[in-house]
This record gives structure tokens, C-alpha cells and sequence, in this order.
């Protein structure tokens, strides 16, 4: 058995760092192709050119076409080539990141990833998510190596869509929940080994980062404005829930957020509000999680205002028939559910789906938030 930790070459995060793009860029190459949609570039796009400009970079600008697919995947790498671009950059979420991940491997380019809203824990990662052009997920890749460089500013952070920030909390939030029930079996994680000490230490320190200051970070990005808890939370819903995830492992919450990925009523939902919802059902499904615990992470989701119960996830009302596909997958083989240092079966996950329902809506009750 062995244990091991991956992570990107180089960490940057602050107020106005983009600004610093191309002097970080320089450092790997002289040519970066730039992957973006025409709204961030309307946001960003003057500072990340003018700073690409400055660093006397030649770029390649591109224009993503709104899905992560083999097919974009495809087309980019081949912008790459023809130009003999030596860096793709991704600017923006995480379809766009990920393509851009992708087309470094494809082409052999450095890789570096700019996330504009903290809304998943991708950006630091080894791996790419990807769908079909009518946007279910299909599956996803593990590259070979991370980011070269992750650059996070920020104001520009704040100054983005507040749900995208708590859907990030919802992803981040289960980082050490996951990682600590992947850890009691020794399960391999996506690195390719058990999970180091530091994994561990990362992945709990995202966990109290966010009790701690996710209410707060949450208020102050509602004003645009940086605070020290908004820079905590960002480095824990994109750099320690990366490293986190990925040198620690998941389970349930994350198996339960991508089958929710192909349910119809819940196209509209972002990621982390899924994995929100998937965090109930495995603390549902867990006996050895200390109750008042769970209450506490119960309350700090519905304080912030992550899915908790069915009618969150527009499924009000769902009949035990609609779920049972669901739990015979997370049951079936290869699935992340076996990840815990119990038995899974389909009527297990069914019910702690159900009892995860009941719970979200007994803790709105008493916190007098929510429907
Ligand atoms: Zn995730």
C-alpha cells in the first residue's frame, strides 16, 4: 500500500492578481492560448490581455463554446496546434477550466487555470468533468499531472454571483466528510494511493474553515467586497477542497450529486448544491457521525442556503419508485459509496435519502429559514 498527494506548482490568490497573469505566464512559455466565454471575457478580459500584453506574450484567444465536450476538447487543441500555442489558460468556470486542462495534456502545454467564481473545488485538480451536448454528465478524466499555475483573484470572486460562492461552500463542505469515510477503508484515491496525514489535515481544516466563516464570507461577497473571511473561504472552496478531494477521496455525497446530475428536475442546480444535498444523505447513512455534529453542518447549509431537502432540489413529493434507480447505482459496482466501512445496498442509500428529506425539513423548522 502506498499514500499519495498531488497538487498544482503554484498557488496565487488575491485582490487584483490578474493583473499579474502575464508575468506569472512568462515564467512558462511565450505563446498562451486563452480559453474564455464572452461574458468573463467583458469582465476580465482587459486586464488578463493588457497584463498578457505588458509580459510581451503573443496570445491566442478563444472563444469556449458553452460545453465541456470531447468535441470542444477537440476544436481547442487543434487552435493550439495551429498556432504552436505553448500554455492554455483557462478563464472562468468550470467547463472552461476543464477543457483547458484537457487541451494542455492533449497538445503537451503547461496548464494554468483562472477560476472566476469559487464554485467548485476543480481549478487545482488533475481532472476534467465531462457532458454530452444536451449537458448530462458522461464521466471524467484524470490527467497525468495538475495545474502549473492556479490563479484565483479575489475581487473579481466578490464581485461575482453569490449562489456560484455558496454552490463552492456545498462542494467544499464535504471534502473532509467524504475524505474522512474514504480514509476508514483505506480506499485509493484519485492520486492513486491512500491519503497522506496532510490530506487529512487539509481536508478537516476546509471543513472548520467554513463553519467558522462561511456565514460571514457568504455576507460579505453579497456586498462585493473582500473581507478576511471571504480570502479564507475562497482558499478553502478552491485550493484545500481540491487538494482535499483529490488526495483524500469522496463517497456518498459526491455519488448522490452526480446521479442527480441526469435528473431532469435537477438540470438547473450547480454541482456543489448537489453534493449539499448528497452530504445529508450520507450523514443519513453513516452511523458513527456524532449527531450534534450533524445538526451543526445541517443548519450551516440551510444558514447559507444549500439544499438540504427535496423540494431544494425541485424533486417535492418524490416517490420512493423515482429514487430506487438511484440507489441501485450507488449500491452497483464502482461506486463511490463503497468508499465507507459499511455494507451499501440500494435500500439503505433509498432511505437515508428519505430520512435526509425529513431531517432538512425538521432543521428548517427550527432555524425558521427556508420554504
Ligand atoms: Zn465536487
Amino acid at each position: 500500500m502506498k499514500s499519495v498527494l498531488i497538487a498544482p506548482r503554484k498557488y496565487i490568490q488575491g485582490r487584483g492578481v490578474l493583473a499579474e497573469l502575464g508575468s506569472y505566464l512568462k515564467m512558462l512559455g511565450k505563446k498562451p492560448l486563452v480559453l474564455w466565454d464572452p461574458c468573463v471575457k467583458g469582465i476580465v478580459g482587459e486586464t488578463v490581455l493588457q497584463s498578457i500584453k505588458q509580459a510581451g506574450l503573443e496570445v491566442v484567444d478563444v472563444d469556449f463554446q458553452g460545453e465541456a465536450t470531447p468535441a470542444e476538447r477537440a476544436r481547442v487543441t487543434q487552435i493550439a496546434r495551429d498556432n504552436g500555442a505553448d500554455i492554455s489558460v483557462g478563464v472562468g468556470g468550470g467547463k472552461v477550466l476543464d477543457v483547458a486542462k484537457a487541451v494542455a495534456v492533449d497538445a503537451g502545454l503547461k496548464m494554468v487555470t483562472c477560476p472566476t467564481i469559487a464554485s467548485n473545488d476543480s481549478p487545482t485538480s488533475a481532472a476534467s468533468v465531462w457532458y454530452d451536448a444536451e449537458h448530462n454528465f458522461t464521466g471524467f478524466d484524470c490527467w497525468p499531472f495538475n495545474p502549473d499555475i492556479v490563479m484565483v483573484d479575489t475581487q473579481v470572486v466578490a464581485d461575482g454571483p453569490v449562489r456560484a460562492f455558496v454552490a463552492g461552500m456545498g462542494d467544499a463542505l464535504a471534502t473532509w466528510i467524504e475524505a474522512e469515510a474514504a480514509h476508514k477503508t483505506r480506499a485509493q484515491n484519485i492520486a492513486g494511493g491512500t491519503s497522506t496525514m496532510a490530506a487529512m489535515a487539509i481536508a478537516r481544516l476546509c471543513y472548520e474553515t467554513l463553519l467558522d466563516h462561511g456565514i460571514e464570507a457568504m455576507r460579505a461577497v453579497q456586498e462585493n467586497v473582500v473581507t478576511p473571511a471571504v480570502e479564507k473561504v475562497v482558499e478553502a472552496n478552491v485550493l484545500l477542497s481540491g487538494l482535499g478531494f483529490e488526495s483524500g477521496g469522496l463517497a456518498t455525497a459526491h455519488m448522490i450529486a452526480n446521479l442527480l446530475s441526469n435528473v431532469p428536475e435537477c438540470k438547473g442546480l450547480m454541482h456543489g448544491e448537489k453534493v449539499g444535498f448528497g452530504i445529508v444523505t450520507q450523514l443519513c447513512l453513516d452511523d458513527e457521525f456524532d449527531t450534534d455534529e450533524m445538526y451543526a453542518v445541517l443548519d450551516f447549509q440551510i444558514a447559507v442556503g444549500l439544499p438540504v431537502t427535496f423540494a431544494d432540489l425541485n424533486l417535492e413529493g418524490v416517490g420512493r419508485d423515482r429514487l430506487v434507480p438511484l440507489g441501485d447505482i450507488c449500491a452497483g459496482e464502482g461506486s463511490l459509496c463503497h468508499n465507507h466501512p459499511f455494507k451499501i445496498t440500494s435500500e439503505a442509500v433509498v432511505d437515508a435519502m428519505i430520512a435526509a428529506d425529513a431531517l432538512g425539513r425538521h432543521r428548517k423548522e427550527l432555524t425558521g429559514i427556508g420554504d
